[in-house]
């Protein structure tokens, strides 16, 4: 029986670091949530799929996890379009809140898109409609946009490597 060239690929797929900085792999992570296997727990667990959602380019999740009133005026052709140009880089949540009647999430990421560094830094607002956690919307906090940084200086993902040698690699 040969079994060497199965072991490799689902090797690797159970050790993949999810992308939401959980320090989870990514199958114990968001993976299930992305699949539809799991339902998001709390907004955060939400928030963080749909980061690992635009990473992967998985546009139909993040649709299906908007507000149902978000919804209506949104379509994949809307959501790929100004997304497809963006490369997720990094994600660091710093606040989860229970809310009346949901829960807001506060977080950084960090994309390159033009060739150029940026920040979001959001305030998300979540609701729950019929058992599902969904997102709302967001506030943009004042130090949204474009970032100065050298390939020595430290990462911005708070790995304390160059950023050259960490989310700058690619
Ligand atoms: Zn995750
Ligand atoms: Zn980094």
């Amino acid at each position: 029986m040969v079994m060497g060239l199965l072991l490799p690929i689902s090797t690797f797929s159970m050790t993949t670091l999810c992308y939401c900085d959980s320090k989870l792999a990514f199958v114990r992570c968001c993976e299930p949530l992305l699949k539809g296997k799991l339902l998001a727990q709390n907004a955060e667990a939400l928030m963080r799929s749909r980061y690992c959602a635009y990473v992967l380019g998985d546009f139909q999740y993040i649709l299906d996890t908007y507000s149902q009133a978000k919804r209506r005026d949104l379509s994949l052709a809307v959501l790929q379009q100004d997304a497809n140009e963006t490369q997720w880089l990094a994600l660091q949540v710093e606040s989860h809140q229970l809310t009346e009647p949901g829960a807001t999430v506060q977080f950084s990421a960090f994309y390159r898109y033009d060739g150029q560094l940026y920040k979001l830094h959001e305030l998300s607002r979540f609701i729950i409609e019929e058992g599902h956690w969904r997102y709302v919307d967001g506030q943009m906090l004042d130090d949204c946009g474009k970032l100065r940084l050298g390939r020595n200086d430290s990462c911005f993902c708070g790995s304390n490597k160059k950023f050259k040698q960490c989310c700058g690699k690619n």
